[in-house]
């Protein structure tokens, strides 16, 4: 067979270690799930979802590999492989004509150069997954699962909408090619009474602003983005028990929740 090409521009690095692949499996809770897995590669870890998932739904990208997926998994009943980029294909679809009851996890070893448009999208869908459990760079995997006091717009939004947990890393090389980086796997498990309205909007936008200059005070932030003057935002502070000089990254979702309420009524 052809020695196969890696597309960096595709963020090909194909995991190597049985172990590691192991490890992912184990720790997604996938018994008798749908799996979405996006970008399966050669394979690797779309055969051991396969072993324990009732169902896989491989979406890969490149064309290159398409045939030697089909030809691998013809025989497998409970795995579909399907050609498209994730990010540009109906996912509400192919939820519903695989999950219909709704129900379905996300497990991957993704293409990172979209990490962060892969977990919104599945963050935002009317019916979202119920785990994503993703390799990630190590330090994304750091930032998305951050605590008070380290939180970035990108933690913000995904513990919004999920208990986010670091679960373990994984050297560099382990994949081939070797990337320059570490890897980390990250679990995101979908908070049930997460709802996507007005609110959701609204808690955005605070969160938004509040970020939007990284040296500033929250107050700041606040005064100049939505207008108001900087002894209202104060008070507001100091009725959630925060200082004046707080800055954005200190707040927890809750925090943000409270705060997002008394600023806009
Ligand atoms: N899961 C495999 C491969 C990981 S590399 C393994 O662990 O070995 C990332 C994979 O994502 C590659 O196969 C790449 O072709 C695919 N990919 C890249 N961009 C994609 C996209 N937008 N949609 C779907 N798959 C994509």
């Amino acid at each position: 067979m052809k020695k196969f090409k890696h597309k960096k521009s595709l963020g090909q690095n194909f995991l190597t270690n049985d172990d590691i692949i192991e490890r992912i499996v184990d720790s997604s809770e996938i018994e008798n799930s749908v799996v979405i897995e996006i970008g399966p590669g050669e394979g690797v870890l779309t055969e051991a979802l396969a072993g324990t998932a009732q169902k896989v739904i491989a979406v890969e990208l490149d064309n290159r590999l398409i045939p030697q997926l089909q030809e691998h998994f013809g025989d497998y009943d409970n795995v579909v492989i399907v050609h498209g980029d994730i990010l540009h294909m109906n996912v509400e679809e192919l939820v519903s004509q695989y999950a219909p009851t709704g129900k379905y996890k996300v497990v991957a070893n993704i293409p990172y150069y979209i990490t962060a448009p892969i977990i919104r999208l599945f963050l935002e869908l009317s019916r979202s997954p119920q785990e994503i459990v993703l390799m990630v760079q190590k330090e994304v995997a750091e930032r998305l699962s951050a605590e008070p006091g380290q939180m970035s717009l990108l933690a913000v939004s995904a513990q919004y909408y999920a208990d986010v947990k670091y679960l373990f890393t994984v050297g560099k090389e382990d994949f081939n090619p070797v990337p320059k980086v570490d890897s980390a796997i990250i679990q995101l498990k979908i908070k049930k009474e997460i709802s996507k309205n007005e609110d959701t909007k609204d808690f955005f936008r605070v969160v938004k602003i509040g970020f939007s200059a990284k040296r500033k005070t929250l107050s700041n932030n606040l005064a100049n983005g939505f207008h108001l003057y900087k002894k209202d935002i104060e008070s507001i502070l100091l009725s959630l028990e925060l200082k004046n000089n707080v800055r954005a990254q200190e707040l927890s979702i809750a925090q943000w929740q409270e705060l997002s309420q008394k600023i806009i009524i």
